[in-house]
């Protein structure tokens, strides 16, 4: 029978046994609907799930649901929105109790004096010129700057076709101000034109981010599997989308038979009682869905798939340990 440590020697036995110790239980909080930001592209605003719930108000309110929360096992608080920073007293109420990632567009620093080691990841969508065209603004010069040498933040760059060819002054740029950056592609909801990805714009992706990954290894935080899974669409044989997204909301999930998913993951509209879909938004096209979360997440609850090959369980381990050290459970 093939085992784990049938297929690992030692140094990679003593990396499995780091990370499955960790037993990590997320889900995800729409901690505002607003937004100091309109970028195109954006799920949030794009499918209208800003109009699904009305905010609650009330701080207390915040803190006693973030309670039950730890108490339905949520080791994990992922917030994002709209933009957490524009209600500070809502991210403590996280904070304070359970191990918490903030998603912020980073025009406004969250203070290390209250928020000392809470991971931050920074939503970045291209260069300065991009950005302005995308956002409005050079978000990305601000965020640099609000950020810089920061331990515990990272840039999630989400790249779009049009990147192509132009990521590396990107991540040069992330490397020079001590910071790091892990990346995932766009997923077109709006239809906008050329931001759908074709094959072969897919292909010069993967080799674009795996030549990133060598060159800036203590920069780029990922993995060559993750970037072959997110890229193709494919693990083990098995194509991506509804029927195996691991991320699906479980009060909404009747998806008849039950893929592997996150066990009990919710993902929390701002009133805390309404919820959505999925990790992003209700209205995507699960088939062409890129999200870069989705995917390791779904390579993390197939272990056992990966329990074929060394190669298999080694690249299972990375993506683990990537996902792990984004979310701050293991060090960089
Ligand atoms: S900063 Fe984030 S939440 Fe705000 S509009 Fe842009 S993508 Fe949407
Ligand atoms: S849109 Fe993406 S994350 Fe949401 S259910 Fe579909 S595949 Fe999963």
């Amino acid at each position: 029978m093939i085992t784990v440590s049938s297929l690992l020697d030692g140094p990679w036995y003593e990396r499995y046994k780091r990370i499955s110790k960790l037993n990590i239980r997320s889900s995800i909080y729409d901690v505002t609907n607003r937004c100091n930001l309109r970028c195109t592209g954006c799920f949030f605003f794009s499918s209208g799930e800003h109009l699904v719930a009305q905010e609650e108000m009330d701080v207390e309110a915040w803190k006693a649901f973030v309670d039950r929360e730890k108490e339905r096992g949520v080791n994990l608080a992922i917030l994002v929105g709209g933009e957490p920073t524009l209600h500070m007293d809502r991210v403590a109420a996280f904070y304070d109790r359970l191990p918490t990632y903030c998603a912020t567009n980073g025009l406004i620093k969250v203070p290390r004096d209250r928020f000392p080691d809470m991971m931050v990841g920074i939503s970045l969508w291209g260069d300065s010129a991009t950005e302005e065209r995308l956002r409005g603004k050079d978000v990305f010069s601000r965020s640099l700057e609000n950020y810089r040498g920061d331990p515990y933040t990272y840039f999630l760059y989400t790249i779009t076709p049009q990147q192509l060819g132009r990521t590396e002054p990107i991540v040069q740029r992330i490397a020079d101000a001590g910071l790091k950056v892990h990346m995932q592609l766009l997923s077109n909801d709006e239809d906008a034109d050329g931001y759908g990805w074709s094959p072969d714009q897919l292909a010069q992706v993967r080799e674009e981010m795996d030549a990133l990954l060598l060159r800036y290894p203590d920069t780029v935080i990922s993995s060559r599997y993750y970037h072959k899974v997110l890229t193709s669409g494919e693990m083990m044989g098995r194509r991506f989308g509804w029927q195996e997204c691991p991320s699906v909301t479980e009060a909404l999930d009747d998806r008849d038979p039950q893929p592997r998913r996150l066990i009990r993951f919710t993902r929390w509209a701002s009133d805390l009682r309404s919820v959505h879909r999925c990790c992003t938004s209700a209205t995507r096209d699960c088939s062409t869905c890129k999200d870069g979360a989705a995917h390791m997440s779904w390579i993390m609850v197939n272990k056992r798939a990966h329990i074929r090959t060394t190669q298999d369980l080694q690249n299972w381990i990375e993506v683990y340990e990537m996902f792990a050290k984004l979310y701050r459970f293991i060090p960089w």
